[in-house]
């Protein structure tokens, strides 16, 4: 039985992921501390005899006892509210929470997926974004504890690749929703929702024109479950490359929830918002022949499910 280790388990993604390799026939260990994280979301896979979970906080020295195969590290703050919140954990967490998972995948000879992100392209200058594209970051504005530390933790986990030849994947990941996704993370579709649901003002930053292509969860952990298993060690994007500007994705979520008398308002642009976002997947088509499935008419309709449940529970 193979054994894999995921980090930020109990987040929306992590969860995702654990539920996938369980699935597959995995023995999973998932590790959270928890700040942003919810036992919630992984709380069906507790009495799972091939579940395990450890409360740790991967910066600091990270013990797994046993073998391991994989190592997913997905832990970090993700939304641009979290990151903003704790800056010294998400640069912490992305250098050297990486640099322990290196070593850990070193000494058990695992192999190691780390999630980078669009983010390592900030406000991009090309449109569709390629891997080959450098990006366009600012370091010391508000997103740089984020940009900054996944662009960190490509170069480490490349570095560990090319001089000590361990086995890498970094995924590129662009935007994603679905089910799991904190009501209150700040990120502009749970907003929506939750404001939208609640007949409250939604909440649109800027003229709204700034794109983004959002990608349902499913389709992007099977992008990560073959990229895994594939051979191939350079970034790969996966994402959902139909964009739309945030005013179109407001207005489909106002109609999507029946009976909503929300009204859009703009609010201020927050300081360095890239004005376009859409992944080319060209290669995540040709090495991994992947391509995202569930339209977002679909995806948000699953979402809202969710969202409603949630907001009808608090
Ligand atoms: N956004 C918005 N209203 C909100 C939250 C976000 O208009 O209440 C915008 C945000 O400024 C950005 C886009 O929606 O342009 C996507 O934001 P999100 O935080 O989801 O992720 P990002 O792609 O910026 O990391």
């Amino acid at each position: 039985m193979k054994r894999i280790l995921i980090t930020g388990a109990a987040g929306f993604l992590g969860s995702h992921l654990s539920d996938r390799f369980i699935k597959e026939g995995y023995d999973v260990i998932g590790m959270d501390n928890l700040i942003t994280g919810d036992l919630g979301n992984i709380e069906h896979l507790f009495p799972l005899e091939h579940f395990t979970f450890y409360h740790h906080d991967v910066s600091t020295f990270v013990h797994v006892p046993g073998k391991l195969d994989y190592i997913l590290h997905f832990a970090s703050p993700a939304s641009p509210i979290d990151y903003l919140k704790m800056p010294i954990q998400t640069l912490k967490v992305g250098s050297l929470g990486t640099h322990n998972l290196l070593g850990l995948a070193r000494v058990k000879n695992a192999r190691l997926l780390i999630a980078s992100t669009s983010e390592v392209y900030g406000d991009p200058l090309v449109n569709p974004q390629p891997e080959e594209y450098w990006g366009n970051v600012n370091p010391i504005g508000p997103r740089g504890v984020y940009d900054e530390a996944k662009r960190f933790q490509e170069a480490i986990t490349m570095a560990y690749h090319n001089y000590h030849g361990l086995e890498t994947r970094i995924v590129r990941i662009f935007n994603t929703y679905g089910p799991r996704m904190r009501v209150n993370d700040g990120r502009a579709l749970p907003a929506f929702f939750s404001q939208a649901i609640e007949n409250k003002d939604i909440t649109v930053f800027g003229d709204g024109k700034q794109t983004r292509a959002f990608c349902y969860v499913d389709d992007l952990v099977e992008g990560i479950y073959r990229l895994l298993l594939s051979d191939y060690h350079l970034p790969v994007n996966i994402g959902n490359p139909d964009e739309i500007s945030i005013l179109q994705a407001a207005n489909e979520v106002v109609e999507l929830v029946n009976g909503s008398t929300s009204k859009i308002v703009f609010k201020g642009l927050p300081k360095d918002d890239p004005k376009v976002r859409r992944p080319d997947i060209t290669k995540a088509k040709e090495i991994l022949g992947w391509t995202p499935k569930v339209d977002r008419m679909e995806g948000l309709a699953k979402t809202y499910e969710y969202f409603k449940k949630k907001l009808d529970k608090s």
